[in-house]
């Protein structure tokens, strides 16, 4: 549409040029044209000329020789006639008539002188009055053949003249139209209109790249919610062509993991708001159901599209999967967590290892110094362990303190119990809010339940099995109190039981 009214305009100076070249020619052959027809007029009437002076010549003839009254006043009514003619034949060309005029006069003359000597009665003069108006009159008629002549090439002349301006003109309107069709048009107008045109191609086909070779599922929704542009990528990540979303919009909406559908719609509810500012990009996360099944997970940028004059044109859309990072992120997740167990967890028993403990100890001695809950901090050692290793083998003594380990996590088992290897064949256990009575109550169960494992020792010497020694602190904690404190206290505790024969509890409360 554009093209054909480049061409209008391209057009139009040639016509215009052409609509005055035609207007000149019309204008010069009109002029021209107009003096051809004077002349005609004008050499009409010098024709008409001549034979009046052959009829003015013939009439005073008749007047001399007959006496033709009638013939004088006939000569005198032609020599006037005469007499205007000339004039007018003066005044319309260019042509010298001053000799005209002469010979005219003295024909004129000799014609009355003529007239005169035969009113005279004297034959003899009028004789030689008519020889010489003879011989003006043939000299009067010469020079009407030389006006006549005049007029002929003049009207040659007009005549050429016509011609070569319409040569003229045809050349000059044929060397428009070439000019025009093999110089103009083709170098002025055509040639920059296809560099503009391939300029746009390649522009256009710049953004197409741009837009095309995204790695990203890229879209842009019109004011109409209708797709204006998808990048073809979609059917790399989804499975579904361009062609598909064009044709049925929805199916944007349609693919989205029905558990994420509420992440989609608060989004929408916020991000398709009218007037957002373009720099408002919303973010969304959620997970989207593949053409052949597979689920993905996409991260969704929007932003609300603008044009030069500030029209809202839509949304764009970038949609990046991130199913891998997600998949990356997970796994990161879960090594994070297994350090943090192995940072927390001693290898050998499974229970935390001391440095947790250390951690919770100084964490609970706090919480229960602002609540004012009993702490109760046991402290237990295996019964003559270095003797177990040296008689069964350090395997076998692992093996003992795993056994020792289970007997204990399933005895103090509440979440918040804390129950940890503090070192070699030693465990302590904090349990919060316990009265002093439940923890010892608890802890004879659990050596109870040591003693049950029923692990031959045979050179200890409190019985033939595998024994421990507790030692319990059960407090309030007060301002001065802290983990060191408790753990110097348990500590005392688990010495007494020792003291005391080893296989039983010590209770301290303070
Ligand atoms: P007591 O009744 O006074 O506690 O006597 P004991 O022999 O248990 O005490 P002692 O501290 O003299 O010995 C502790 C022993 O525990 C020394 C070491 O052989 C053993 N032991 C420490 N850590 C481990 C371990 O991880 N595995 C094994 N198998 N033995 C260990
Ligand atoms: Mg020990
Ligand atoms: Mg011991």
């Amino acid at each position: 549409m554009k093209m054909k009214r480049s061409h209008y305009a391209l057009w139009l100076p040639t016509l215009i040029t052409s609509v005055v070249i035609i207007s000149l020619f019309w204008m010069m052959h009109a002029f021209l044209h107009h003096n051809l027809v004077e002349m005609l007029q004008t050499h009409k009437r010098s024709q008409e000329l001549t034979k009046k002076i052959e009829k003015m010549v013939s009439s005073t003839l008749n007047a001399t020789f007959l006496g033709d009254e009638k013939g004088f006043l006939k000569t005198v009514k032609l020599s006037n006639q005469i007499h205007d003619d000339i004039l007018l034949i003066k005044k319309d060309n260019e042509y010298n008539t001053d000799s005209l005029f002469n010979s005219y006069e003295q024909l004129y003359k000799k014609l009355i002188s003529a007239v005169s000597y035969t009113t005279e009665n004297r034959l003899g003069d009028a004789k030689m009055a008519l020889e010489e108006v003879e011989s003006y009159s043939s000299d009067l008629e010469n020079q009407m053949d030389g006006l006549n002549n005049y007029f002929d090439l003049r009207e040659k002349e007009v005549e050429r003249t016509l011609f070569i301006i319409m040569i003229l003109s045809g050349a000059l309107l044929l060397f428009i139209a070439l000019f025009n069709g093999f110089y103009l048009i083709p170098h002025q107008v055509i040639r920059p209109l296809e560099e503009f045109a391939e300029a746009l191609k390649g522009s256009e086909e710049k953004y197409r790249i741009v837009a095309d070779w995204t790695y990203d599922w890229e879209y842009w929704l019109d004011v109409d919610k209708n797709i204006a542009y998808i990048s073809p990528s979609v059917e790399r990540i989804t499975g579904y062509t361009p062609k598909e979303f064009i044709q049925n919009p929805s199916l944007l909406v349609d693919i989205i993991y029905p558990d994420d559908a509420m992440y989609w719609d608060r989004h929408v509810s916020e991000a398709h708001l009218p007037n957002r500012p373009e720099e408002d990009a919303q973010e969304v996360e959620f997970r989207v159901v593949c053409k052949d099944g597979g689920v993905i997970f996409v991260d969704h940028i929007c932003r609300p599209v603008y044009n030069h004059d500030g029209t809202y044109m839509g949304v764009r859309v970038a949609n990046r999967d991130i199913t891998q990072k997600v998949a990356i992120l997970d796994e990161l997740k879960e090594k994070n967590r297994l350090l943090d167990t192995l940072a927390t967890t001693d290898g050998l028993s499974a229970l935390y290892n001391r440095r947790y403990f250390d951690e919770a100890l100084t964490r609970e001695v706090e919480y229960a110094k602002r609540t004012g809950n009993t702490l109760a901090l046991i402290m237990c050692d295996i019964d003559y362990f270095k003797l177990y290793n040296d008689a069964y083998g350090h395997q076998k003594g692992d093996k003992v303190i795993q056994q020792v380990a289970d007997v204990l996590k399933a005895t103090f088992s509440r979440t918040i119990d804390v129950v940890a290897r503090y070192g070699g064949e030693e465990f302590v256990i904090l349990l919060q809010a316990t009265p002093p009575e439940e923890a010892y109550n608890l802890v004879e169960l659990a050596r109870e339940n040591i003693v049950k494992l029923g692990i031959e020792h045979r050179e200890s010497k409190v019985a033939p099995l595998i024994t421990m020694s507790f030692g319990v602190v059960s407090c309030i904690p007060d301002l001065l109190s802290n983990g060191d404190s408790l753990l110097t206290q348990s500590d005392k505790a688990l010495y007494q039981s020792k003291e005391k024969g080893r296989n039983c509890t010590t209770l301290l409360e303070c």
